[in-house]
């Protein structure tokens, strides 16, 4: 249970959380924390979860089985839906109102409305109150819908791909925008992406799901100092002695060349050349691995310590 002291300090906890469709489990046996005031991205390839999982938690989406708290309260209290912001993929709005209409409407639909923070957002990306929404460029259409979406003054702003249709101009103006907005109003962000690079630079959490269940989580760069990217010659197929004594997530050779991301259980012994990974190497790692072992840091874990091989690790 969460006690009083803790109710603010998860923007989200998820607990045993399911949803299936028909027979299928679109996302099973999900348990994790999201700390509040952190941008997190949640990852993973297409059909992960990714999007049933931000419609739970914008309750789009009914939950099969599970337990699922925002800021401390169950996701079916009513006050969970007006401190929290759901902007979907395709970013609807209506194509005949202007710009101005658009944000009329925002406060007239929300209580809390921040005009000054919706206007802020419009002017610095010079877009024209008088266009109509369905004229504007793909990031115009994206800053008017993150006005929007920050005039509501949301404690936790759920964003499902963001950046996808953006060119990478736009996808990086966009994204120092959103960064900027979630410090300036101390809102939690939680993104899907595919772009791995957009979630590297923007994202100092990240939770990555596969088949539905959690692979990743916990802060960056906690991730990364518990990983070490290995290379080294090797003369056969076989994982070497040295590396198989730490947790292997990926184990691939090219000739004579090996390499490993490893979870490293102490010191690496033997001539092998080991850094720290890059946050799309330990993702890539994870993705072309499905059964290598799930890492969560002690934050992360919703429910204890779990089913993983290893715990804190010395690198
Ligand atoms: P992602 O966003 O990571 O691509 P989704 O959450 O959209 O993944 O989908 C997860 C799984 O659930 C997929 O197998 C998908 O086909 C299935 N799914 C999603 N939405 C529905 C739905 N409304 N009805 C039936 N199956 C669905």
């Amino acid at each position: 249970m969460t006690s009083a002291d803790d109710a603010g300090r998860w923007a989200v906890e998820a607990r045993g959380l399911g949803k299936r469709y028909r027979r299928r489990w679109a996302v099973r046996d999900f348990s994790v924390r999201i700390p509040a005031g952190t941008v997190c991205g949640l990852v993973g390839p297409n059909g992960a979860g990714k999007s049933t999982l931000l419609g739970l938690a914008a309750r789009i989406v009914r939950p099969t089985e599970g337990d699922l708290r925002i800021f401390g309260s169950p996701v079916a209290d009513s006050a969970v839906l007006a401190g929290t912001a759901f902007l979907a993929q395709d970013k609807p709005l209506f194509p005949r109102f202007t710009v101005e209409e658009t944000l009329r409407l925002g406060r007239e639909l929300n209580p809390r409305w921040d005009q000054e923070a919706a206007e802020r957002i419009v002017r610095s990306g010079k877009l024209p109150l008088g266009a109509r929404t369905g004229s504007l460029s793909g990031g115009q259409r994206s800053r008017l819908a993150l006005a929007l979406a920050f005039g509501k003054r949301p404690r936790l702003l759920l964003l499902d791909e963001p950046m996808a249709d953006l060119d990478p101009l736009a996808a990086h103006e966009i994204g120092g925008l959103l960064m900027a907005e979630a410090a300036e109003q101390g809102t939690t962000v939680v993104m899907s992406s595919h772009r791995l690079a957009d979630v590297a630079t923007m994202c100092d959490h990240l939770v990555a799901v596969d088949g539905g269940r959690v692979r990743l989580a916990g802060g960056t760069e906690e991730l990364l100092a518990a990983h070490r990217l290995v290379t080294g010659v090797h003369l056969t197929e076989s994982v070497p002695a040295e590396i198989a004594r730490h947790t292997v997530v990926e184990a691939r050779a090219v000739g004579r060349q090996f390499t490993a991301l490893i979870r490293p259980r102490g010191p690496v012994e033997g001539a092998w050349k080991s850094v720290e990974p890059t946050l799309e190497e330990v993702l890539l790692g994870y993705m072309r691995s499905p059964s290598a072992p799930p890492m969560l840091t002690t934050e992360a874990r919703a429910d204890g310590p779990q089913n993983q091989e290893d715990e804190e690790v010395a690198a």
